[in-house]
Order: structure tokens, then sequence, then C-alpha cells
């Protein structure tokens, strides 16, 4: 008698989205949810409270609700972040992205012959002039296009890869060099140590069965003290008197002197890289390059020309739209040039070249906007990052502007500013919760205080405030 008296105690799928009422979500969504977890509430064999079931509903809806890909105000002052999406974009790409997206076009047509023609042409064209490179090519991301270059030239019965012990990284998460290689059904011939790897080390590990050469960049660490590795220029020379080809991957991938134009720490360029003799290199399109998620190939055109043929390339090649943006990505470098900047500059080098004393002008408005709140506003030195494993060494000086509620922690206000609208994203330093100006756009200052206003001051309070 016990069981059917339980089983009537599940709610009825309609019942609990009667209850629910409006879930910000749109309504087939949560209808299915809410099935989902009434299923999973029969599977279990009934729930006693009804007021707990519906609790974790909500809980499962407004968690749905929030990973909805929205905007959100980046106060880490991580440039590249990539929990956050990378690079933003430009005017000039999202005038691209919407041109190339609610048209037919010219993907894969020739226009002068009417035929087929080859994808990205021209934009294959830019990156090679871009890089300084004979050829040039672009895949789904940067991993996609190391897995294509390990696959290709470890397919036969050459399948060793060697690689510097100080290179076997770990970037991001879930990116680990050893393992790609495996994934990739190369080899891996470690050389050297950990800190110093010399071409001597290279002689010994190279063999019958050596297919390629790679150098990972240390994007994201860096070494110092008795460290030491081969000059580039005699790695290629080792690597040419051996016929085995030498691949970069540099993550990042600077088209510009970092520190000439951003004034922080030098990235490896990726055209000195080249002409330093690497056969082909590998780097980011929404790192420092600024653009969207792509993986970007430049280097010797007979290289480059083979990874295009082998039959692996065709699952990782680019929808319209990332070769749409890329394009417009690569003009606004090249129109860059020499000056070291342009008009609609790329949102990811203005950001990073920001001047201290604007962001100082701006925190000290909002510092101003935010004076009647529960809560000690000030600004703060911060230290901006790249970041997206880029230039780990370099902080460069910023505005914070620094809370401290009255009676709200630091950590409720996070959590809540998390879950704000629009979610704004900072951390907790020094006793204050604190927002990095340079990598709030000015256009979202406003938008910035009414969220600290929302959870500082919310409309209740303020009424008490005023009673
Ligand atoms: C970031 C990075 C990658 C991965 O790039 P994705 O475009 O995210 O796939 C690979 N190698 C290095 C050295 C990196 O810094």
């Amino acid at each position: 008698m016990k069981q059917p008296s339980r089983l009537r105690a599940i709610p009825s799928v309609e019942k609990v989205v009667q209850a629910l009422g409006d879930t910000g979500l749109l309504r087939a969504v949560a209808v299915d949810l809410v099935r989902r977890e009434v299923a999973a509430l029969r599977r279990a064999g009934g729930a006693p409270d009804h007021a707990a079931f519906l609790d974790r509903v909500r809980a499962r809806i407004e968690g749905l609700r929030l990973s909805r890909l929205q905007p959100v105000i980046n106060g880490t002052g991580i440039v590249l972040h990539t929990n956050l999406g990378r690079a933003p974009l430009g005017p000039a790409v999202l005038d691209r992205l919407l041109a190339v997206g609610g048209n037919y076009t010219n993907l894969e047509l020739d226009l002068p012959s009417g035929e087929r023609g080859g994808r990205a042409a021209c934009l294959e064209h830019a990156l090679a002039l871009l890089c300084a490179a004979p050829a040039a090519t672009v895949v789904n991301n940067c991993a996609a296009a190391l897995v294509l270059i390990l696959r290709h030239f470890t397919g036969g019965a050459r399948k060793q890869v060697l690689i510097s012990r100080g290179e076997l990284v770990q970037i991001g998460g879930g990116f680990r060099i050893p393992e790609i290689l495996e994934s990739a059904g190369a080899v891996l011939r470690e050389v050297g140590t950990t800190n110093r790897t010399t071409l001597a080390d290279y002689t010994r590990a190279a063999g019958r069965g050596t297919a390629l050469i790679l150098r990972v960049h240390r994007s994201n660490f860096f070494m110092d003290g008795f460290t030491g590795s081969p000059a580039p220029e005699e790695l290629a020379a080792w690597a040419r008197r051996r016929r085995v080809p030498l691949v970069e991957d540099l993550g990042s991938g600077a088209v510009l002197d970092t520190a000439a134009v951003l004034g922080v720490e030098r990235e490896p360029m990726v055209q000195e890289v080249l002409a330093r003799g690497a056969d082909l290199v590998c780097f980011s399109g929404d790192k420092l390059f600024g653009g969207v998620q792509a993986g970007i190939i430049a280097g010797a055109a007979r290289r480059v020309n083979a990874l295009k043929r082998d039959p692996f390339f065709r699952a990782l090649r680019c929808d319209k739209l990332i070769l749409g943006a890329l394009e417009a990505t690569v003009e606004n470098h090249l129109r860059r040039g020499d000056r070291g900047h342009d008009e609609g500059e790329l949102p990811v080098l203005a950001l990073l070249r920001l001047p201290v004393e604007a962001l100082r002008d701006r925190g000290e408005r909002l510092v101003v906007a935010l004076g009647d709140l529960p809560a000690r506003v000030s600004l703060g030195a911060g230290r901006s990052q790249a970041g997206g494993g880029t230039l780990p060494r370099a902080a460069i000086p910023s505005v914070t502007l620094d809370l401290l509620p009255r009676e709200l922690p630091l950590a409720e206000l996070g959590r809540q500013l998390r879950q704000g609208h629009p979610p704004v994203i900072g951390y907790v330093s020094g006793g204050r919760f604190r927002l990095d100006l340079r990598t709030v756009f000015p256009r979202q200052d406003a938008e910035l205080a009414g969220a600290l206003r929302a959870v500082l001051m919310p409309p209740e309070s303020a009424a008490g405030a005023r009673r």
C-alpha cells in the first residue's frame, strides 16, 4: 500500500510548469527540463516534499537560463580570457559576419569562370602576406592545426616526433602536448632535460623513425636560471640536413611586435620564427591575433599544400562565418602596417594599449556615481594581463574599481554579480572585490554601475533606506 501513495505524490508535468510561472527560458525548454526532473523523481520512487522538489527544478532552470550564451562584463583585467570567449570582435569583423552570414556567398565558387573554386583563396593569400610566409591556411583551432600536422607527418613509416622535455607543456584545460601527440598516432621522443636541451641532444634522439621536430612555445609560463635551447637557426639547419620538417606551435602567434606596439614583453613573432627557418608555424586566431576561433598554419608552400590535400583537412575546415571574420581581421592587421595602429583597431590591441589615465578618469566617474551605495568604493592599482596563455610575464598597469560592502561578504557579492543582468566578473584581492577597468568597455560603464547598484542596493532596500 505504501508504494501507490508515494507514486501519487509525484506531481504532473503540467502542474509543475504552472507552479514555476515565468522561467525566463523558452517554454519548450523549461517544459522539457521539468519532464526530465519528474521522470527522475518517478525512477527514484517519488518525493515526499513537494516544495523541495519545486526548489530543485527552479535551481536547475535558473542554472540553464544563466548558461545561455550572453554578454558579460569582464572585470578580471585578463584581455584574452578563455572562459570569457577570448577576443571580442570589432566593427569591421562584425560587419563582415553580418554580410557573409545573411546572404549567399561565393564560398566555393570561382566567379570569373563560374566553376567550383577554392575556399578562402583571398584569405590564404592575405594571411601569407601578413605572416611573410610563402603560403598559409586555416583550420578550426590551433589544437586542430597541430593534430593535422602531426597526423600528416607521422602517417607513414616514420612516427617519432622529437620534442624538448622543456616543451612538454599543458596549455589551459585539457590541452597537453603528449596527449595530443598520442591522439594523433605519433610517437613522442623526448629530447634533453626540462631546463636545458642542446643540439647534441637532438642528434642523439634522432634516428630512422624521426618524422618531425616540434617546438612548442612556452606560452603560459617562463623559465629562468640555468636554462638553454639551441638557437632556432641552428636547429632549423640541423633539421634541414636530415630532411625532417621543423614545426613550431606558437599558440598565441603575434603578428606584431608586442614590445614596440603594446609596450609589453616581447612575444615571438610568426614572421621571425619562419625567417629563422621553421618549415611551418601554427597559432590561434582568437588570441593575440584578435579574431575568431581558428588555427592558422603558415610556412613552406609545399608543406601547406600537402596539408590541404590531406583527407583529414576536410574534417577541420572552417565555416564561412569564420573565414569571413578572419579575412576582416587580417585586413585590420595589414592596414595597421607600420603605423602601429589604425582607425578600426582590433579590440584586443586597443584594450592592451589603453593608457592608465583614461582608465582612471572613467574610474573616478564611477566612484562618484556609486557614492550612495552601502559600500566603500575606491580606485586601486591593478595589473592587467594579456591572458590566453600569452605574455606570462607582462603585468600591464591598470586601474581597478574596488568595493568593500558594509554587509555583504565579498564572495557573496561576486556570486550575485555573476548572476546579474548583465553578469559581472571580478576578483577578490587584498580584502576588496575588484573590477579591472581595462577589460570593461567604456560603453559598459553605465551597465556596470547599474549591475552593482542592483546587487548592493536592491529596490526594496533602497526604499528602506529612504524611509
Ligand atoms: C593556446 C595554445 C594552443 C591551443 O590553441 P587553440 O586555438 O585554443 O586550440 C596550442 N598551443 C599553444 C602553445 C597555445 O598557447
